[in-house]
């Protein structure tokens, strides 16, 4: 529902008559940090639609990034075929659009927008198309989500290798972007196991790509936000699991130094591990936070496997305690999204897990374990009507403790603290434009609102400062606010000036963009 939202209900062109926002409609803050010539206001359709009087007005869209931080207007077009995704590159050309390739919407900033263009959304092309119970090797279209690609294989015995905090996102998202687990640090990213994709190109023409046959496109296009061709099919490596279950350790840690101690030690044994961080509490206490260690259980250490590893049986529950529908919680945790509520909550979370949740280990099914993020229904609703954007920064191992330290002591000194922190371990890998480091991350949810957005578009310009300074590095998926200096910085000249001659080889006519690819590279990608 927050994903595409149709822009009005109405008969005939929009010019001169009175716009109807669509019931559905979400409108963000219009004093929010959003580029005024192309937000997405009842204003603008009109103009959009003297900008392109032959592109069909009722394909055009509000669209909105994950973290409602920013709306725009696009033409959506949502083939089901190959064919269909080459007539909209076709339609594109001939009416001078750009597009956008978009799979669910899940990034948190402008990755999958791309203002008064068209958006190509992925999501009807959903289908398995190949999948051996007894290899683990399986082949999806773009639009196939985590939930169901979990869905399809656990009763055979095999999950994901690497799956995100939320179910919820598309295959091609994922490799668009390389999106990385709690497992990071031992699995590397989505890309590690992804066996061959096809790549359509804008010029028409579809590569296939592995690790022999065009192996240079295959390490750039995984990662390469959408920018170099569509992924119509990629064939993946799942994981042989032998129990619906985890093993969940869960252990407090008093500050940076050590947490970072704690994951050191447990890298070799541990399958999964992330941290979460009180962003509030100062002084010897920063960085404080909970850990969970999981590990998977070895064959014969389930009594009853093919119970556990029943989709019903790893579902999250809809209610909380069989009682409260988990739909209305975000209503709850609204009048605590404010920085006294958000204080109160951590540190509630922290003394709680400090105290009777400390060194308990529990079994936890995978997707319980996986998707927390996804136990709260449209929890990011609290943060109406600003938003949200997440800010994750990735540091080489040897610095992560001075720089998440003064990333969050500088949160502070400006009045502008995180109401959550994740933290996790990774590795680096071989894919071009990678985010990964041999090292830690700290993901930061700040909330946007009418007041504080200006000062935290410049405080985050702050943190990129002490990030870049520690040789660390950003995510697309997660960034609304970096700037094309600091994205260079990180990249290196000659990381950008591949991906820039793959961009002219795949995409000559620059059909392929982003608000973000717009927004760090200009015209040039
Ligand atoms: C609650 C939450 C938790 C998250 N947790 C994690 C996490 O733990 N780890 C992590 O790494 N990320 C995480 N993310 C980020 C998310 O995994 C990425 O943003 C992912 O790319 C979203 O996939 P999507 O299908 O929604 O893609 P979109 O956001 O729609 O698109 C992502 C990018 O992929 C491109 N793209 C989409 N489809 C295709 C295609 N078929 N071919 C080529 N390019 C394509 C788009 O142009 C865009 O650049 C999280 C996001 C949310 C909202």
């Amino acid at each position: 529902m927050d994903v595409l939202l149709p822009l009005r209900f109405g008969r005939g062109r929009g010019r001169g008559k009175k716009v109807i926002m669509s019931a559905l409609e979400i409108p963000t803050t219009p004093s929010l940090p959003q580029d005024p010539a192309t937000a997405a206001t009842p204003e603008r359709v009109t103009a959009v639609e003297n900008l392109h009087p032959a592109m069909p007005y009722d394909r055009l869209e509000r669209v909105e990034a994950w973290g409602m931080n920013k709306a725009v207007l696009s033409y959506v077009y949502r083939p089901s075929t190959v064919e269909g995704i080459r007539e909209v590159f076709e339609i594109a050309r001939r009416h001078g659009l750009k597009v956008g390739l978009r799979g669910a919407g899940r990034s948190y900033g402008d990755a999958s927008l791309l203002a008064e263009n068209i958006c190509l959304d992925l999501t009807r092309m959903n289908r398995i198309l190949d999948w051996n119970p007894q290899t683990g090797r399986i082949t999806v279209e773009p639009g196939v989500t985590v939930r169901q690609l979990w869905q399809y294989i656990i009763e055979d015995g095999w999950w994901p290798p690497v799956v995100s905090g939320t179910m919820f996102v598309s295959m091609g998202g994922a490799a668009g972007m390389n999106f990385h687990g709690k497992n990071n640090f031992k699995m590397g990213p989505i890309g590690d196991h992804i066996l061959e994709f096809a790549l359509l190109l804008p010029t028409g023409e579809t590569k296939v790509c592995s690790r022999e046959q065009n192996a240079e496109l295959f390490y750039a296009a995984i990662g390469g936000f959408g920018m170099l061709g569509c992924f119509t099919r990629i064939t993946l490596q799942m994981k042989k699991v032998y129990s619906g279950l985890l093993s969940v350790y869960a252990f407090s840690t008093q500050n940076f130094a050590d947490i970072i101690r704690e994951f050191e030690a447990r890298m070799d044994t541990a399958d999964y591990l992330v941290g979460w961080i009180d962003c509030f509490a100062k002084g010897r206490a920063l960085g404080r936070g909970l850990v969970h260690e999981a590990r998977y259980l070895h064959p014969g250490d389930d009594p009853n496997p093919a119970q556990t590893l029943r989709v019903e049986n790893q579902e999250l529950p809809d209610t909380l305690f069989g009682l409260f529908p988990k739909s209305l919680m975000w209503r709850l945790m609204k009048p605590l999204a404010n920085n006294l509520g958000m204080r109160f909550i951590n540190w509630a979370k922290f003394t709680a897990g400090n105290t009777i949740g400390n060194r308990k280990t529990v079994k936890q099914s995978h997707a319980g374990f996986a998707f927390l993020l996804d136990y709260v229904p449209n929890w990011k609703w609290a943060y109406k009507p600003g938003g949200l954007i997440q800010y994750q920064s990735f540091v080489p191992a040897a610095n992560a403790e001075r720089c998440f330290t003064a990333q969050l002591e500088t949160c502070q000194q400006w009045g502008i603290v995180p109401y959550l922190g994740v933290f996790k371990r990774h590795r680096r890998d071989d894919f071009l434009m990678s985010h990964a480091v041999d090292g830690y991350s700290l993901a930061l949810d700040f909330p946007v609102t009418a007041r504080n957005h200006r000062r935290l578009w410049q405080l985050t310009a702050k943190l990129n400062e002490i990030v870049l300074e520690a040789g660390g590095r950003f995510y697309f998926a997660k960034d609304s606010t970096l700037d094309p200096k600091s994205a260079e910085a990180y990249l290196g000249q000659e990381t950008i000036e591949r991906f820039f001659a793959l961009k002219r080889q795949c995409d000559p006519e620059h059909l392929l963009q982003t608000d973000l690819s717009r927004r760090l590279f200009g015209d040039r990608l």
